[in-house]
């Protein structure tokens, strides 16, 4: 193995354990503010045990739940990086690694026997998207995916007559059904228009925007604002237990559609919403740039 691939997989290990162990500054902010913002006593004592909880988590470098999540890594691979088609391998052995190392639970069950393979690899999994990008640099952003919030995506066959009224309905019905099974509060990731595999895909790739950025279509950005205000005044609040606090926020993605499809797809990330980002060189330097972890 070359010093560079020892490299990725030890980078990879460490995005890792970053990233189940600190949440990422948009998402602590906004449970910060939430606290504030809740009115009753039982919303702000939710707010204030996950907050301590985050706390404990980062300061014993201990991941902040107990499921870890299915691992997903958005891979942006530049066309002068020396390692190609092996980074598939590379991936699956740091996953394998940190299963032990951080630890990670063991979350990758065959659905035909039920034996869990032990190491958080499988058929599919981890879950790798690769796009191909110019430039000599390897960026690696990874989503560990919790069952509670997974459990509760949603797929939406909208009658293209009703267009973005439906889809505004579908959102509001997703919220409605997930209500405290995602352990709220939760982000809701949105996808829009494509086919039934690119709208769950960009469902889940709208939860890797940060907080603080707004969508870049204005018109979008309203209608996240629109969708979040009237998510939370259903009043099912953090941990369900009511309040005004469920959805931290709404991001939407969305791809040209078909003239006879609307399709509309829900994912939810839960408080624990670890994303991590990793940037390696074809040097070698690399640095968590999510969390600004130099390795
Ligand atoms: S939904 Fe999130 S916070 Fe709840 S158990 Fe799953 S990973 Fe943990």
């Amino acid at each position: 193995m070359s010093s560079l691939e020892q490299r990725i997989i030890d980078s990879v290990v460490e995005l890792l354990r970053v990233t189940e162990t600190r949440l990422p500054n948009d998402v602590l902010d906004v449970l910060k503010k939430s606290v504030s913002i809740e009115e009753s006593q039982s919303a702000k004592a939710q707010l204030e045990a996950i907050l301590k909880n985050v706390e404990v988590a980062d300061k014993g470098s201990i991941p902040m739940c107990q499921d870890t999540g299915l691992i997903g890594f958005y891979v942006k691979l530049g066309d002068d990086f020396p390692i190609r088609s092996k980074l598939i391998e590379l991936l699956n052995q740091a996953v394998r690694k940190a299963t032990e190392k951080v630890p990670l639970r063991p979350n990758a069950i065959d659905p035909w026997t039920h034996k869990n393979t032990g190491d958080n690899t499988g058929r599919y999994i981890p879950i790798i998207h690769i796009d191909l990008v110019p430039g000599d640099e390897l960026e690696i952003t990874v989503m560990p995916k919790g069952g509670g919030s997974s459990y509760v995506a949603k797929l939406y066959s909208v009658p293209p007559v009703e267009g973005i009224k439906g889809m505004k309905k579908a959102v509001l019905d997703a919220a409605f059904k997930a209500g405290p099974l995602p352990c709220p509060p939760v982000i809701f990731g949105v996808g829009v228009g494509g086919t039934e595999d690119l709208v769950m895909f960009l469902a889940k790739k709208a939860l890797l925007r940060p907080l603080n950025q707004r969508n870049p279509d204005p018109k979008i950005a309203e209608i996240e604002d629109e969708l979040k205000e009237k998510i939370n005044s259903l009043g099912i609040g953090p941990m369900g237990l009511g309040g005004k606090t469920y959805a931290l926020g709404v991001n939407i993605e969305w791809a040209h559609r078909h003239p006879a499809t609307f399709l509309v797809g829900v994912a939810i990330g839960c408080w624990a919403m670890r994303r991590g980002i990793l940037r390696i060189s074809k040097n070698g330097e690399a640095e968590i740039i999510s969390h600004g972890v130099k390795l």
